[in-house]
């Protein structure tokens, strides 16, 4: 008898459903697109309804084609966009206005405010995040304030908050269920990390009623049972996290100082520092990675923007390629860039530096300077990017990396992986499985219902890599490195004047 799992990948702009087995092999996977809303300059919503049929659309259709009915199933483990909020009546489970999605800035001069009342060092010490409306806390307050009535419903407990996970869960479970899972409650700025609950003085500090919070509960384990009128079957929910948490996991970065890079438009790294947080340092979040079979453990987290949006920027604003893999060949058809060094600061630097000014810059252009070359150029701004933040996590956490996990869009691109190793000077990994945020919700359902003992038992039995071993000399390396963080410099506050 094979034993299936369903993981559900709910993302920012689509609703993934894969079908898995219990070895990790993929059976089936679909997807479904929903609408975007941009009701002003800056603001981003979802239509929580649209998510949830969408989700429940591409979980069908992945069922299908594995010919498999949702009873076949032995588990569902769910990983979704993070931060994003969601408010709905307690009664109806309608949602009472659409969802806040985390890229949404309406509530960024809500937060410099707060910043300027001194209240960013407690926040970032109980949540390990900084004082941003990219997390949950000020998206809630903001509606609590600006849907009529609502806070007065709210104060009288007639409302559910949650993030996108929290609202799967309740429409799977026939509105039964309201959780959520550390990963995510980590996100909202109203948990605090070392306690691990919901913490009374941030509460007050955003002037969030406690009724509407949902309970919090471990990555993996029993966790609600889908309602068969709903969905047709009845079948336990037993794994939730965070997109990026369920892609550490489902990288198998599961012991201290294990990292993973996921290269999509923007990069994604994450780094496991085992069962205490690391106290914060600029540039990174401190963040809580998958609590799994009683481990507790702790992430520093770094975003990068620009990735392999500076592949796309090549290609559509500056017609330099036609495709993104063509980025390889031309970069392979130079030796090197000849100096020359891009730094992709189109919206400013994320992590490590948080330079909202900074601006993408070329530098080193010669005579002899070419399409190649630039290309080479952005490509390799990717993995020293990479290198950036890891070295300030090494830092920040002590652990040496050994080797680094990669998956993503814009990891399949050979030249930018050796790259990779060769700048960081350890092997890179790729994992054969793309899939690597919907197996971390599979497998953590699979540990939650025990067809795994625990994370030990499963990676021993799927791990399967493509490997990239550095082979440039350490002087060369370090000489290149230099220079790009001389074009750093040339780069920061450029906006500023
Ligand atoms: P997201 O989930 O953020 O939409 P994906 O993981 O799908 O991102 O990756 C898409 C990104 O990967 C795009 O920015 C694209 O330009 C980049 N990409 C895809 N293939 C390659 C390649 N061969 N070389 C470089 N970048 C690539």
């Amino acid at each position: 008898m094979r034993t299936y799992l369903l993981a559900l990948d709910q993302g920012t702009t689509s609703s993934r459903a894969v079908v898995l087995q219990s070895d990790g092999r993929v059976l089936s996977s679909a997807q479904q697109r929903f609408r975007q809303w941009y009701p002003e300059a800056g603001w981003v919503e979802h239509d929580p309804v649209e998510i949830w049929q969408s989700q429940r659309d591409a979980m069908q259709e992945a069922l299908g084609m594995a010919h498999l009915g949702l009873g076949d199933i032995k588990a569902i483990g769910i990983a979704n966009q993070r931060e994003t909020t969601v408010l709905w009546d307690k009664v109806t489970g309608e949602p009472v206005a659409r969802a806040i999605v985390w890229q949404c800035r309406r509530t960024a001069a809500l937060c410099q405010e707060m910043v300027a009342r001194g209240l960013e060092p407690v926040i970032r010490e109980r949540t390990g995040l900084v004082l941003d409306a990219y997390f949950s806390a000020t998206k809630i307050q903001w509606l609590l304030d600006n849907v009529a009535g609502l806070r007065i419903r709210a104060e009288r407990g007639e409302v559910c908050f949650g993030t996108v996970d929290s609202w799967l869960v309740y429409n799977l479970t026939g509105k039964r269920t309201h959780v959520t899972d550390v990963t995510n409650a980590s996100r909202t700025l109203l948990f605090n990390i070392h306690t691990r609950q919901w913490d009374p003085e941030l509460l007050r500090i955003f002037n969030i009623p406690p009724d509407i919070l949902p309970t919090v509960v471990p990555s993996a384990g029993y966790i609600g049972t889908t309602d068969a009128s709903v969905v047709g079957d009845a079948v336990p929910i037993a794994g939730l996290a965070g997109d990026q948490a369920a892609a550490l996991f489902g990288q198998g970065c599961i012991h201290p100082g294990m990292a993973k890079n996921t290269y999509g438009t923007g990069a994604f790294l994450l780094m496991h520092t085992g069962d205490q947080p690391v106290p914060p340092v600029p540039g990174l979040l401190t963040t809580l990675a998958c609590e799994v079979a009683g481990g507790k453990p702790y992430a520093l987290e770094g975003s990068i923007f620009m990735a392999g949006a500076v592949i796309d920027w090549l290609k559509e604003s500056m017609g330099m390629i036609h495709s993104a893999s063509e980025s390889e060949q031309l970069a392979l058809s130079v030796s090197d860039t000849q100096d020359v060094y891009l730094v992709p600061a189109f919206v400013g630097l994320g992590s490590p530096y948080w330079d909202g000014f900074a601006r993408g810059t070329i530098v080193g252009l010669t005579r002899g300077s070419g399409r190649a070359h630039v290309v080479r150029a952005a490509l390799e701004s990717v993995a020293y990017q990479t290198r950036d933040v890891l070295d300030r996590m090494v830092q920040a956490s002590g652990y040496p990396l050994a080797e680094l996990r990669v998956d993503g869009g814009a990891s399949r691109n050979q030249f930018l992986m050796q790259f990779q190793a060769d700048i960081l000077g350890v092997p890179v990994l790729r994992s054969h499985n793309w899939e690597t945020t919907a197996l971390g919700a599979a497998y953590l359902a699979g540990v939650g219902v025990g067809i795994y003992s625990g994370p030990e038992h499963i990676f021993r039995q799927t791990e399967e890599f493509t490997r990239f071993d550095p082979q440039a000399s350490k002087e060369e390396v370090n000489a290149r490195y230099r220079r790009w963080q001389k074009a750093v410099e040339r780069s920061r506050g450029w906006a500023l004047d």
